[in-house]
């Protein structure tokens, strides 16, 4: 359940909290053309301090890009908007929900692009998929939607419309009994959960799905991919299949919602490793050492408010 906080940056004003509100006529609403990101604030030795910030503002510029949308606010102006938010609200840790989306005064498939608007909301979030996936490992089950692809909606950008895919699978798998969905490509490759992306470690080699395989381009896979090779490990951005996954030592998802979270089994087929693998583990270790600014090579990954 969302917890309030004190206030909410709309076009360069902070308003309280309730008063954060859009007409019901705003077209983002009707025709899903909005983009936003998701980003997370650590308690760190320095203070609260935001992860990747610049790196997830510039994605929201990317995605506006890709919807024809200008933002009207530079990366450098919303960096000072998420820092100062944070100083306002009083958060220790949280999680950063900025938004571009439609003003209200056109209507139609094709709504007057010139009238974006920007929000930014910041709250309290704890673990995503629940403190018994985090340690045990979570449960995914293989969805029959398929991931939004390339010729349909662009996987690339982290638009609002696009998660009604993400949607459909995850409460499907939710209501299945599962803690999330895995979603394939239109040629049955892993592409990603509903809001995480994964990694399968087999004989101590990293694989996780390519850009072309329909995936977001998640910052917390790029991190991923940096700490273990930092660490020594091999990583490939390699086309899986789903049995390739079955047969893994370990696999875990990341995103900065979900952070890194172990894979327990695919389809009911438990992973080798059985809960969080060595190679997981070694890697949520570090990462939530380097989100939390005590690891001296990554600080500049960190944005301190
Ligand atoms: N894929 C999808 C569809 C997502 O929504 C997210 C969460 N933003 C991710 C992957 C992970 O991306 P990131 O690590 O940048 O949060």
């Amino acid at each position: 359940k969302l917890t309030p906080t004190s206030t909410v940056w709309m076009d360069g004003e902070f308003v309280a909290w309730d008063e954060a509100q859009v007409h019901v006529l705003t077209p983002s609403l009707h025709y899903g053309w909005g983009v936003y990101e998701g980003i997370r604030a650590y308690d760190t030795v320095s203070g609260p301090a935001v992860f990747r910030l610049r790196d997830h503002l510039q994605r929201l510029h990317d995605s506006a890009r890709v919807y024809l949308m200008d933002p009207g606010w530079s990366v450098d102006d919303l960096t000072e908007a998420c820092l100062e938010l944070l100083r306002r609200t009083g958060l220790e840790s949280g999680y950063l929900r900025p938004i571009v989306y439609l003003g209200y005064g056109s209507m139609g498939v094709a709504p007057a692009l010139d009238s974006t608007r920007v929000a930014i909301a910041a709250w309290p979030w704890g673990s995503y998929l629940g403190e018994s996936a985090d340690q045990e490992g979570c449960r995914l089950m293989v969805s029959s939607w398929q991931r939004n692809g390339i010729h349909a909606v662009p996987p690339l950008a982290k638009a609002t419309g696009a998660y009604v895919n993400s949607a459909l699978a995850k409460v499907g798998a939710v209501r299945a009994g599962y803690d999330d969905a895995l979603m394939l490509t239109s040629t049955g490759h892993v592409a990603e959960a509903s809001a995480a992306n994964i990694f399968a470690v087999r004989d101590d080699v990293l694989i996780t799905p390519p850009i072309s395989d329909n995936i977001l381009p998640g910052l917390t896979r790029d991190t991923v991919i940096t700490l273990a090779r930092d660490q020594g490990l091999t990583v490939k951005e390699q086309s899986l299949t789903r049995s390739e996954l079955y047969v893994a030592d370990e696999a875990f998802l990341t995103g900065t919602a979900a952070e890194i979270v172990p894979v327990a089994s695919v389809d009911d087929r438990p992973l080798a490793a059985g809960g969080c693998g060595p190679i997981t583990k070694q890697l949520r270790d570090v990462f939530h050492d380097v989100v939390r600014g005590r690891v001296p090579t990554y600080q500049h990954w960190l944005e301190i408010a």
